[in-house]
């Protein structure tokens, strides 16, 4: 182990928390970005948030962390968090302890949580109907098919159009 290893290990035992979220393993280094904006947390969210991007780790090369506190299983949307950052660890913590963990996986449809940038779709025209897509994990990265229009787009350049 590096003394920068070591170093940031010793400062991560520090910002331990209470109660709340830690998600682990984000890579490539900078996908904690998306992870916020796929948690809607933004400048008005009321809880602690420790955010740590690039990070040395001895599996993964550079990962980012995710520490947010007071935030719930139910507060999330997995299958949103699952477009953006598979492959993650999420622990779910209280009273400082791990109550359960599970790994992010990619999910095979999604709906409601994006818009669909498909410029004649129903779902962009018609309030009432929430989009639906089919996620094509085989492409990298991950792209979306409109079950409405068929269109197919990369979630990665479309992060904008998330709600
Ligand atoms: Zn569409």
């Amino acid at each position: 182990m590096n003394n920068l290893e070591e170093k940031t290990e010793k400062e991560l035992i520090v910002a331990k928390i209470d109660n709340g979220i830690v998600i682990d393993h984000i890579t490539p280094p900078g996908r904690a970005f998306y992870a916020l904006k796929a948690l809607n947390i933004d400048e008005n969210f009321p809880h602690s948030v420790f955010v740590a991007i690039n990070l040395p780790s001895r599996k993964f090369g550079r990962k980012d962390i995710l520490k947010i506190r007071n935030m719930n299983r139910e507060d999330l949307n997995i299958k949103k968090l699952g477009l953006l950052i598979s492959g993650s660890n999420i622990a779910y913590i209280k009273d400082y302890k791990i109550i359960e963990k599970e790994k992010i996986k990619i999910p095979k449809k999604i709906s409601g949580v994006l818009k669909c940038p498909g410029l004649n779709c129903i779902t962009s025209q018609q309030e009432d109907v929430e989009s639906e897509f089919t996620v094509l994990d085989d492409h990298h990265p991950i792209s979306l098919r409109c079950a409405y229009c068929d269109v197919i787009f990369n979630i990665h350049e479309h992060i904008s159009l998330m709600l």
